[in-house]
């Protein structure tokens, strides 16, 4: 018998999207469902987190109340969205302690309100695992949407942010390492809604998502999206000084910038002669915008390093299957 194993979380997604029959402008298959509203969209997204697959060790109620919320935020920041409300399903034990999820929702709470929004509503179930499920709300100007396709071939590849720092620190995690700002950045994700806003309206935008999965994997997704490839230049990839603390060897560096996500850094392309309006951007929002490659109508996407062009192979983190 087929399972669910054999095909991962992407495949099992599109049969899911091949039955259901959506009424959405944006339907499923990117970061968030667009719901037209006359003069704006609504923008809806979900996403849920379980102790199996999503708590490492290390992360105590506040941070995974924090991150239920985070995660959700950070979709509605790559459709250039500003949120207007979550709510939140919680499958808990009946054994978990009180404070437990008066600290879940505490840094649940932390992470709506200081990102200009709030839990409006929610619904909470015994279960025999920790289950949390956030869904946010947001909306975004008609002309402002940002979608995962839209490039074309000459246009710049771009991400916010610097890549590997939650890699890191999930490995410092795991061996002790003791890299405290790479472990809270796993900890506690940062939504990049201030930034998603500012590339909705700078207006030379031409498609963006949110790397929850990993810079390879988010490159896959958009190439597909956008029916381009996508050229990318390792030595250009803004990377956590902490990636280099994690490992030695130049080969895991490299797989944890390109594969291991978690960073919810935005990657998106602009026009071709924009860099410049992009880098003043970048100063008034105070996050760096990094040039790292272009799209192109080629065979494949590409990984230069040092001079060296490789597949760039879709090695992200996929549920149902198992990390090596
Ligand atoms: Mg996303």
């Amino acid at each position: 018998m087929k399972t669910l194993g054999t095909l991962g979380e992407r495949e099992t997604i599109r049969l899911i999207e091949r039955i259901i029959q959506s009424d959405a402008s944006i339907g499923p298959g990117d970061d968030c469902a667009a719901i037209d509203l006359g003069d704006k969209y609504l923008l809806i997204t979900t996403d849920m987190m379980a102790t199996k697959s999503h708590v490492p060790k290390g992360m105590g109620p506040y941070d995974v109340g924090w991150s239920i919320i985070a995660v959700n935020l950070s979709d509605i920041a790559a459709m250039g969205g500003r949120p207007i409300g979550l709510v939140t399903a919680i499958g808990i034990t009946r054994g978990h302690p009180i404070d437990f999820i008066e600290q879940m929702a505490d840094g649940m709470n932390d992470c709506a309100r200081r990102f200009g929004t709030s839990i409006v509503g929610g619904d909470t179930k015994e279960h025999d695992d920790l289950v949390l499920c956030g869904t946010a709300f947001g909306e975004v100007p008609k002309d402002g949407l940002l979608l995962r396709k839209g490039a074309r071939a000459g246009d710049l590849i771009a991400v916010s942010g610097q890549l590997g720092r939650a890699g890191a620190g999930f490995h410092s995690m795991k061996k002790g390492l003791g890299l405290k700002e790479a472990e809270d950045s796993l900890r506690r994700p940062w939504p990049r809604i201030r930034e998603g806003i500012a590339l909705s309206q700078s207006g030379f935008v031409t498609s963006c998502m949110d790397i929850s999965d990993g810079l390879s994997a988010s490159i896959f997704e958009m190439s597909k999206n956008s029916g381009m490839t996508y050229e990318v230049d390792y030595e250009k990839v803004p990377k956590a000084k902490e990636v280099e603390m994690a490992f030695h060897d130049l080969e895991r560096q490299k797989d944890l910038v390109l594969n291991f996500g978690d960073d919810f850094e935005l990657l998106f392309t602009i026009k071709r002669e924009e860099e410049e309006p992009l880098a003043k951007l970048a100063k008034e929002c105070g996050c760096p915008f990094t040039v790292i490659g272009k799209v192109t109508s080629g065979e494949e996407n590409i990984l230069i390093d040092m001079g060296k062009r490789e597949k760039l192979e879709n090695l992200g983190y996929e549920h149902f299957r198992t990390r090596q």
